[in-house]
């Protein structure tokens, strides 16, 4: 193969190729083969997005999270696209994350890592090839790296250039958070500050408590001098659904000064619950790869299931490599969680467990919105821990889909949106987010969640 460049034929790099026997779904319908095989060669020769000593010091602090020592709160997008890279949005999605980790770190009393789904969330798997409208079939839109959204021949054609464009858009959404959370924008005190703001705009009693300790709580901080780094700057990681083959190959690099394979598209890689058959070619490609590694888990995953993957994804058992994200929907979490939890333990695998309240609560309105409630949500968040205290494992983290917007995508909150309100501000081209106040609504509840468990 023509990416094969100097650095890549070490046997470790011949080794990153066997899932190419292997089945990959959810892939697109390419048409032209040599012109993906020269993008492929253009996104091996670009710089690595993220760096290896980055990727490994994620999987300590994950590490950390499945010790019960910390909590991970990883959210963003649905789907990113090109067009919504602007510096407001990716800033109002940051500050919105950056927001609801003040919120966790005081209610858990442990550091919150956060990785947002931003800088290259941009593929979608579909459950159907193809789109009907008005009588006219064209292909899926599989997300923007792939194609377009509009619903023309032209534009649901499959593009390889545009995994070219998803590299730049995502180098420069992540030079924005690199800006953004080490050069002062997220300074501890000023996202209290804003934290204040929401809290005057839902004027819940509720929040108003837990805010006005964390008030206190950095008074006292100040006033004992703490004046460092620490509260200036902020570690801040990035991941997305590694679903994209021909993309995820060419940023895979070997480490020069390991000679360790790395995704470079992204710190975390997840594989979605469509695409995690354990002789499947995307289990293949990341087991082979040192990042941390997310597997989402669905309703009917089994024990055994589970095992497997940790079997191939993590032989040796390492802290921090493996994350199950679950997503069992809120009727569904009190009854299949607490016995997947207890399997996987006592077959003495001790992963990160991570709750998604979102893919498991999906409903269409009459009116054709793809929505969910954020009761459905909080109600699975909940389930998530009892299933936790029930078995004694611990409740690692969130992983949640959101927006700084005020988007209207889905119901309820103190906003209390309804299906009409659906209409006003509906800008998801897949999944619907969580607005930038019911974000902080859902940080506020959790955080009286993981106080209560500290108590
Ligand atoms: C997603 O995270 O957007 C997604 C498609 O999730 P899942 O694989 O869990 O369905
Ligand atoms: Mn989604």
């Amino acid at each position: 193969m023509s990416q094969q460049t100097a650095q890549s034929v070490s046997p470790s790099a011949l080794e990153l190729d066997s899932y190419r026997e292997l089945q990959a779904k959810q892939q697109p319908p390419w048409s032209n083969l040599a012109f993906v095989q020269e993008i492929a060669t253009e996104l091996a020769a670009q710089p690595p997005l993220v760096f290896a000593g980055e990727v490994d010091r994620l999987r300590e602090r994950l590490a950390s999270a499945a010790r019960g020592e910390a909590f991970l709160l990883q959210g963003g997008d649905c789907a990113e696209t090109f067009e919504a890279a602007t510096a407001d949005k990716i800033r109002d999605r940051v500050k919105t994350l950056l927001q609801m980790a003040v919120v966790l770190t005081y209610g858990a009393s442990m550091p919150v890592i956060k990785v947002g789904r931003m800088a290259g969330q941009f593929a979608k798997p579909r459950s159907s090839e193809t789109e009907t409208r008005d009588g006219i079939t064209l292909p899926a839109y599989r997300g923007d790296i792939v194609n377009g959204y509009d619903f023309t021949p032209e534009s649901r054609a499959a593009d390889p250039s545009r995994m070219l464009r998803g590299y730049h858009v995502s180098s420069s959404t992540l030079n924005l958070i690199r800006a953004f959370t080490q050069g002062g924008f997220a300074d501890l005190r000023q996202v209290h500050a804003w934290n204040q703001g929401f809290i005057s705009n839902t004027a819940n009693q509720r929040y108003e408590t837990l805010a006005a300790e964390i008030d206190r709580a950095l008074r006292f901080m100040e006033a004992c001098g703490v004046e460092s780094a620490a509260l200036n700057q902020t570690e801040f990681y990035v991941s997305h659904e590694a679903l994209l083959l021909d993309y995820e190959r060419p940023l895979a690099r070997i480490d020069s000064r390991t000679g360790a394979p790395y995704g470079t598209s992204g710190h975390m890689l997840w594989i979605g619950e469509r695409t995690r058959e354990i002789d499947g070619a995307h289990v293949e490609l990341l087991s082979k790869l040192r990042n941390p590694i997310g597997v989402k888990l669905g309703p009917t995953a089994t024990v055994d299931d589970a095992m497997r993957l940790v079997e191939k994804l993590d032989p040796e058992r390492e802290p921090g490599r493996l994350t199950f994200i679950t997503r069992m929907g809120a009727e569904k979490i009190r009854d299949v969680l607490p016995p997947l939890l207890a399997g996987v333990r006592d077959a003495g695998a001790t992963p990160l467990w991570v709750t998604d309240p979102m893919h498991g609560n999906g409903i269409t309105t009459a009116n054709g919105y793809k929505t969910r409630r954020f009761d459905d949500v909080m109600n699975e968040l909940l389930g998530f821990f009892e299933a936790h205290r029930e078995v004694g494992t611990f409740p690692g983290g969130v992983h949640i889909e959101l927006t700084g917007d005020d988007v209207t995508e889905c119901l309820g909150g103190s906003e209390n949106i309804e299906e009409a309100t659906l209409a006003t501000r509906y800008e998801s081209l897949c999944d619907p987010r969580l607005n930038h106040m019911q974000s902080l609504e859902l940080a506020f509840l959790v955080a009286e969640e993981l106080k209560k468990r500290g108590q």
